[in-house]
Parts: structure tokens; C-alpha cells; sequence
């Protein structure tokens, strides 16, 4: 792993119980998915991630120059094969625990590696359907920032785990579609393809991001970002989540009902299939 400046095995890593990462989730993160050494949209990640660190005050202006090559060093200590790279910065370490952001403290950046699996080609067979809870939104007001606090969509993902599913939908007060606990959310109805819009809502998606680009370029598809129902998903033809390490995942099922014919939809595919042939392409990175 990479921990302030220096790479080194995980049981040689050290982090201060006192830093506001560990006491507060004062912190931003990012993961990035990488294939065989090749990243997976690296410049809208490292410019959510810079967004996100703005917006806390955190003050840390590497370029992305700069987290280019901490994160090709990290790959290739790791081997170069289907990775997530996880980047985190926290405010740093205070030795007085006070809520006031304190002054003059070093934020603390530290980075790893993990296996991911091989992304979903969309080709037939290819398809691992998930099954899916709902649930009321409960976190907080500001979840446009990938903020390391995650206690919200952990409670709400171990909901959905408790339930015998994989991940939880989650519906604002209004009965309108957010997102998932660790993903983003589209639906299909009648061949139209459509997503929440962004705002303070849900985390504005990198995936989401690549795939309505994807879409919009090589799809004659209609694609929308809109409003959507807890009615709409439930009568949708097709519903999926989005997220970097898992790319499109089909949902079959909500609390048992299944979505549409209660199978991985024709759609899925071809989405699927046109993320796979154009995610590395240059004008998304
Ligand atoms: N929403 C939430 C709450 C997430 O945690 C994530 C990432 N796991 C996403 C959406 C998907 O974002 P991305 O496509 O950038 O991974």
C-alpha cells in the first residue's frame, strides 16, 4: 500500500488513532478500476475527488499528474491485474479530538490495491443477476460527496444483506428513486433508459457518468435523467445498478417481486456490451 509518501507492506502501515479519518470519517475517498494496468475513467475520478475535498476544506492539490503516478507505481507493485485502486485523504491526525477543523495539520493520503473480478462482457451467459431491498433513504443531506463517513450506506447495504439480498434501493421521502447503498440506479421502461438527475441526493457516479456518455454516443436508445417513482421502478421492464468495480449489475427482483419477466433484460446486454467495447475510450478519460 501507499501511506504519506511511501509504499509498504499493510503490516508495516501505521495511521495515529488521533487522525480525524478514524475519529470523525473526516475524510474523501476514491476507487478506480483497473484492468490489466489500464485505468477506468482516472480523470473524472481524480476530479470528484478534488470536488470533494474542496468541498470539505480539506487542502491537498495534487495533480492529477501527480496521483497518476502514485497510483501506476501501486499498480505495478500489485501486479498489473484486474484492480480497484482505493484512495483516501483524511484531514490528519490532532492530538485534541476537537470538531473545529484544526489548523496547520498535514492531511494524511494513503492508497491500496485489491482484486477485483473480470468486468461483465454483456455477451449471453455473462449475466450475474442480483436481487435487491428496498428502503427509505435515512442518510444524510450532503451525499453528492464521497465522503469516508459511511456509516449511512453501511447500515443501509447490511438492511438488504439481513433481508437475503445483495444491495439495497433506496427511496427519498417522496417515494422517488436515489440510489443504491453502494451504486447508482437505472431503470428501463418500454426501450427508454433512465437515471435519477444529479443532485445532493445520490454520489454522481463515474460509471453512471461513462455509461450515459456510452449511451448517448453509440445507442439510438432514448436516454434520460429524470425524476423517477418507487411505482416506476417497481412496473420498469429492467432495472441496474452501476458502481466502478462491478460495472452493470441487472436486478431481477425488489423484496422478492421480480423486475420485468423476472430476467436479465435484452437491454442489459447491449448496455453492457457498449460499456465493455468503449469504458477505456480516450475522450472519457
Ligand atoms: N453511489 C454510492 C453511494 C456509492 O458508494 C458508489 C460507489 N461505490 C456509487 C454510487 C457508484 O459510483 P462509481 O460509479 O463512481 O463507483
Amino acid at each position: 500500500m501507499y501511506l504519506n509518501g511511501s509504499f509498504m507492506p499493510a503490516s508495516e502501515a501505521r495511521i495515529s488513532p488521533m487522525d480525524r479519518g478514524f475519529l470523525f470519517g473526516d475524510g474523501i475517498y476514491e476507487v478506480i478500476p483497473s484492468y490489466q494496468g489500464k485505468l477506468v475513467g482516472f480523470t473524472p475520478h481524480i476530479d470528484r475527488m478534488q470536488r470533494g475535498l474542496a468541498e470539505i476544506g480539506i487542502q491537498f492539490d495534487w495533480s492529477h499528474t501527480q496521483w497518476l503516478d502514485m497510483i501506476k507505481e501501486l499498480l505495478m507493485r500489485n501486479g498489473n491485474g484486474d484492480l480497484g485502486v482505493y484512495l483516501h485523504v483524511s484531514r490528519g491526525t490532532d492530538s485534541k479530538r476537537g470538531h473545529a477543523f484544526p489548523v496547520g495539520v498535514t492531511p494524511t493520503v494513503f492508497a491500496f490495491a485489491f482484486t477485483i473480478n473480470p468486468p461483465p462482457t454483456g455477451l449471453p451467459g455473462s449475466a450475474k443477476p442480483i436481487q435487491v431491498a428496498s428502503a427509505s433513504d435515512l442518510r444524510w443531506k450532503r451525499c453528492h460527496i464521497k465522503s469516508t463517513a459511511l456509516l449511512g450506506n453501511v447500515l443501509h447495504h447490511q438492511q438488504g444483506v439481513d433481508a437475503g439480498y445483495q444491495e439495497t434501493m433506496l427511496f427519498n421521502e417522496q417515494d422517488e428513486l436515489t440510489e443504491g447503498s453502494s451504486c447508482n440506479a437505472f431503470i428501463v421502461k418500454d426501450s427508454v433508459i433512465s437515471t435519477p438527475p444529479l443532485d445532493q441526493q445520490i454520489l454522481p457516479g463515474i460509471t453512471r457518468l461513462l455509461l450515459l456518455q456510452i449511451l448517448r454516443k453509440h445507442s439510438t436508445l432514448p436516454v434520460q435523467e429524470r425524476v423517477i417513482s418507487k411505482a416506476e421502478v417497481l412496473a420498469a421492464d429492467e432495472v441496474w445498478l452501476t458502481s466502478s468495480s462491478k460495472e452493470l449489475m441487472p436486478v431481477i427482483a425488489i423484496d422478492g417481486q421480480p423486475v420485468g419477466s423476472g430476467e436479465v433484460g435484452a437491454i442489459w446486454y447491449q448496455a453492457q456490451q457498449l460499456f465493455a467495447a468503449h469504458k477505456f475510450a480516450d475522450e472519457h478519460t
